[in-house]
């Protein structure tokens, strides 16, 4: 978005001016394209990336957290102040904005997967550790639904050692497939915990397609996959 109007932007966390394009002369892109799409017949989507800039101030009050209380990259879905800040911007893209549709871009899935290296550009983000999101929002959710967080972390720290190890070039004297399929059954908190992730993570899609029929019903929304 070129422009973010600071009415939409209610408890995010972070300082909506540090959102903005670094330079401010930089072109409205979405305020340049309204006229002449409209002329053309064009219709206009725009992408909510779930992505924050560098460097902004205060983005780990918004960001997934490690077992270690580390702060990701990542954002998380559960976090209030994300999910203020994305809700905000699907309705100024609509009300600033007129655009036609929103599609809402997160390439992001829960721990367990992370763990495995089965992610979003591969092992070397994916390292055994960086597995999230483990924040208080998450474990607030995980105790609702009785996971045992304990339980999960000891999973959690078994699945590490297997990854390293594989990593390593160490197979397991029963095969990595048996192997797994043992730690996954011994502990059923690693698929809880990852299930937990990607129902969050639809309960914010629910979320955003809720804001963008409830501002304006004929805007389409739609969800990157
Ligand atoms: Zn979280």
């Amino acid at each position: 978005m070129g422009r973010l109007h600071a009415q939409y932007y209610k408890d995010i966390g972070v300082n909506v001016k540090d959102l903005r394009a670094p330079d401010p002369k930089a072109l409205d892109v979405l305020a340049a394209l309204a006229g002449p799409a409209r002329q053309r017949h064009m219709t206009r989507t725009c992408i909510v990336k779930d992505m924050l800039p560098d460097e902004l101030p205060g983005a780990e009050k918004l960001c997934e957290r490690d077992f270690n209380g580390a702060p990701a990259e990542t954002t998380c879905k559960n976090n209030p102040f994300y999910r203020n800040l994305v809700l905000g911007a699907v309705e100024d893209a609509i009300r600033s904005y007129d655009v036609d549709g929103v599609l809402y871009m997160a390439e992001r899935q829960g721990a367990f997967t992370d763990t495995l290296g089965m992610r979003f550009r591969g092992k070397e983000r994916g390292r055994p550790g960086s597995r999230t999101c483990f924040c208080q929002f998450c474990r607030a959710k995980g105790e609702e639904l009785g996971i045992r967080f304990e339980r999960a972390k000891a999973g959690f720290d078994e699945l590490e050692r297997f990854v390293s190890a594989g990593r390593a070039r160490k197979r397991p004297a029963d095969g990595y497939y048996v192997t797994l399929w043992r730690l996954m059954l011994r502990y059923p908190e690693l698929l809880m915990w990852e299930r937990l992730w990607h129902e969050s993570f639809r309960e914010l899609l629910r979320l955003l397609h809720g804001r963008v029929k409830a501002v304006r019903p004929g805007v389409q929304f739609g969800s990157h996959i």
